[in-house]
């Protein structure tokens, strides 16, 4: 595909031509906020700038009204993410409050197509497509995350995954453009997606599209099925979850990958690592791959008990464990 071709949206087109851009704007800004009211750990620094945008539409102008050197920081709900305590600068954009658009586009008694927009909870896909009569999301209903998350994470879980469900994606790139990708123009591999650099992709202009892109859709394809039978299988995994997963006190899910043919809870538990406890993260007793926040964990407690699960697992069993959550901004 020539990611030209489609739904291009540049500013040029769109920036009123008195270059009042900043006017146009509709979304909400918020200076200076602590990134625990948007992280499911409830830890970290302040972001330096929060935009909110009001739509798809807003979020291309505010993009196109960045300075070339504002660094961007596009957010779902903050599920899988610790953020440094000395904070982010730049902007962080927070997709979940908008960005809600979620659309029957097609259905016959084979199959369905939905669009989802970024912003939209992966549990909210679950349970639309099953009352379309959808099945094969039902997965999406553990991952607390938006789809824009789950696309960026290729989230997945009981032997299912985000992209095997993706027929094409919507892109929203720094300059303002619109454009739509197929799961061929990614290395899609475990909790890990990256834009594949095409060698037919020859002109600078393509390649500056190329710098920096954001999901803010995604067409899911699935089966036609019986929908009751896929709210019965979503009911089942949510009370498997909350029987495996310590839900009531704030985590970000497993802080580490399953090294292939194992489980990364297994090798942390046998390690003796259950409660072990840094300030006010500690590894759960329920479930050893989750840190949950006991009260007042700063970033620095979470990272601190990471890095020893890692290095007690790495000296006892030999397994280096690999980082599932992101970690950005400063240190204090
Ligand atoms: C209790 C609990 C259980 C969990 N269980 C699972 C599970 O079973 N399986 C699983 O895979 N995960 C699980 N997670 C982790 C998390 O929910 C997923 O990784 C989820 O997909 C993150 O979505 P989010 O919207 O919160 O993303 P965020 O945490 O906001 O962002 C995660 C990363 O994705 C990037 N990102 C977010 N939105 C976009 C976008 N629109 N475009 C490009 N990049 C973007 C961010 O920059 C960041 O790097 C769990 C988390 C919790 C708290």
């Amino acid at each position: 595909m020539n990611i030209l071709e489609i739904d291009k949206l540049s500013c040029d087109l769109h920036a009123p031509e008195t270059g009042t851009l900043s006017k146009s704007l509709r979304g909400k800004v918020h200076m200076k906020e602590s990134m625990k009211k948007h992280t499911s750990w409830r830890a970290g620094g302040e972001a330096e700038r929060i935009y909110i945008p009001a739509d798809l539409l807003d979020l291309t102008y505010f993009l196109c009204s960045l300075s070339e050197s504002e660094p961007v920081h596009m957010l779902g709900l903050g599920s899988n993410l610790l953020v440094r305590d000395g904070g982010l600068k730049g902007t962080v954009i927070l997709l979940h409050a908008q960005l809600g658009d979620l659309q029957l586009e097609h259905q016959d008694e084979i199959e369905g197509l939905i669009y989802a927009e970024a912003g939209v909870t992966c549990a909210k896909v679950a349970r639309f497509a099953a009352l379309h009569n959808l099945i094969g999301a039902e997965f999406l209903t553990g991952i607390p995350g938006t789809v824009g998350g789950a696309l960026a994470m290729n989230a997945g879980c009981y032997g299912a995954e985000m992209w095997e469900v993706i027929e094409k994606v919507k892109i929203l790139n720094r300059s303002g453009q619109i454009y739509e990708r197929r799961p061929i123009n990614y290395e899609i591999n475990y909790r890990h997606v990256s834009l594949k650099i095409k060698s037919s992709i020859e002109n600078q202009e393509s390649k500056n599209i190329i710098s920096e892109e954001w999901f803010v859709g995604g067409w899911l394809r699935l089966k036609s099925g019986n929908g009751a039978t896929s709210r019965k299988k979503i009911k089942e995994l949510l009370i498997r979850r909350i029987g495996s997963q310590p839900l009531n006190l704030p985590n970000a899910g497993s802080v580490f990958s399953n090294p292939p043919g194992d489980y990364a809870a297994r090798l942390i538990e046998s390690c003796g690592l259950k409660g072990f406890r840094v300030g006010g993260a500690t590894v759960s007793t329920k479930h050893a791959n989750f840190i949950v926040n006991t009260g007042h964990a700063t970033a620095a407690d979470i990272e601190e008990v990471m890095r020893v699960m890692q290095d007690t697992v790495e000296k006892k069993t030999g397994v280096k464990l690999m980082q599932e959550v992101r970690i950005i901004g400063e240190p204090r």
